[in-house]
C-alpha cells in the first residue's frame, strides 16, 4: 500500500544558493499524524511547499499516496489538503463561499460542495457563521475555516503548517481538538510545529529537522530512549540545540 508521504533524498537549493532541504527522507503511513518538529528556518515550509508543488524540488523523490508531487502534480495535489500558517482568506467572501469556492477550484460539482459544505460546517462549529464575511470572525474561527477550507475535497493527507503559532492555550487546544479529530476520520496529518508539547501530545512520530536535515526520528518515547535522555525536550536539546527550543507556555506568558 503506498504511503500516504514518501519523500526520498530530497535537496531543494534556492536560486540565492541556500540550501533548504539537504537530503531529506522520510515516510508517513496511511492513518498517521505526524510531526515535523524544528526551530525557524530548518526547512519545514520548504517541505511543504514540495509536497504541494509550490517549489520544485533540485533532486530527490516526493509522492503522495504513490502519486509523485512534481509528474504527477494534479493527483497528487488533490490527494493533499494544505492548512497554512497565514491566515489567507478572502475577506470579502462568507464562510459558506470560502468553501464553496475552494471546492470549485478542485473540480467537485455544485451539489457535493453544498453538502460537504453544510457537513463541515458542522465539524467546526461553524454552521452558524456560514453567511458572515470572513473579516467579522473571532481568530479562533478564522483557524477553524482554514482547517474546514483545506479538508473540503477530501483530502487523504492534511498537511497543517504551524497551525498553532502565536495562538493562546485555550485555542491551541481547541485546534488540537479539531486535528484529532479528522486523524481519527481517517486522514492522514503532517503537522510542523516549532511546539515540543504539540508533537508530543498529538502525534504518533516525530521527526526533529534542523538545517535542512532530518537528525531524529521515532516516537517521542523511542526519541528520548534513543538518546540516552528522559524527555522529547531533552532528546530535542542533544539533537537540534537549543535554537527556539519553544514551550507554549513560556511564549504565552512572553507575549
Ligand atoms: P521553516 O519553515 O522551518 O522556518 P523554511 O523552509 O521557511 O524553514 O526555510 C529554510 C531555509 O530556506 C531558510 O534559510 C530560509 O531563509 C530559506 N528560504 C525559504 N524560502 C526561500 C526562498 N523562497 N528563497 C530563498 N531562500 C528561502
Amino acid at each position: 500500500m503506498s504511503k500516504a508521504l514518501n519523500v526520498e533524498d530530497l535537496v531543494k537549493r534556492y536560486p540565492t544558493g541556500v540550501e533548504a532541504l539537504r537530503g531529506v527522507s522520510l515516510e508517513i503511513a496511511p492513518g498517521e499524524l505526524f510531526a515535523l518538529l524544528g526551530p525557524n528556518g530548518a526547512g519545514k515550509s520548504t517541505l511543504i511547499h514540495c509536497a504541494t508543488g509550490l517549489a520544485q524540488p533540485t533532486s530527490g523523490a516526493i509522492q503522495v499516496f504513490g502519486h509523485d508531487a512534481i509528474r504527477d502534480y494534479s493527483e497528487a495535489r488533490q490527494a493533499v489538503g494544505l492548512a497554512p500558517q497565514e491566515l489567507n482568506l478572502d475577506w470579502f467572501l462568507t464562510v459558506e463561499e470560502t468553501l464553496d469556492y475552494h471546492a470549485g477550484y478542485f473540480g467537485m460539482p455544485k451539489r457535493e460542495r453544498r453538502e460537504r459544505t453544510k457537513e463541515l460546517l458542522e465539524t467546526f462549529s461553524l454552521t452558524e457563521k456560514s453567511d458572515e464575511r470572513t473579516r467579522t470572525l473571532s481568530g479562533g474561527m478564522k483557524r477553524r475555516l482554514i482547517l474546514a477550507r483545506a479538508m473540503m475535497h477530501r483530502p487523504r493527507l492534511l498537511i497543517l503548517d504551524e497551525p498553532t503559532a502565536g495562538v493562546d492555550v485555550e485555542l491551541r487546544l481547541e485546534l488540537w481538538h479539531y486535528v484529532q479529530r479528522i486523524n481519527q476520520e481517517g486522514t492522514s496529518i503532517l503537522l510542523t510545529t516549532h511546539y515540543l508539547e504539540e508533537a508530543e501530545q498529538l502525534c504518533d512520530r516525530i521527526a526533529f529537522i534542523n538545517d535542512g536535515q532530518i537528525v531524529g526520528e521515532g516516537t517521542s518515547s523511542e526519541l528520548a530512549a534513543r538518546y540516552g535522555v528522559d524527555s522529547l525536550e531533552d532528546a530535542y536539546l542533544a539533537l537540534v540545540g537549543r535554537k527556539e527550543l519553544s514551550r507554549s507556555h513560556a511564549e504565552v506568558t512572553a507575549i
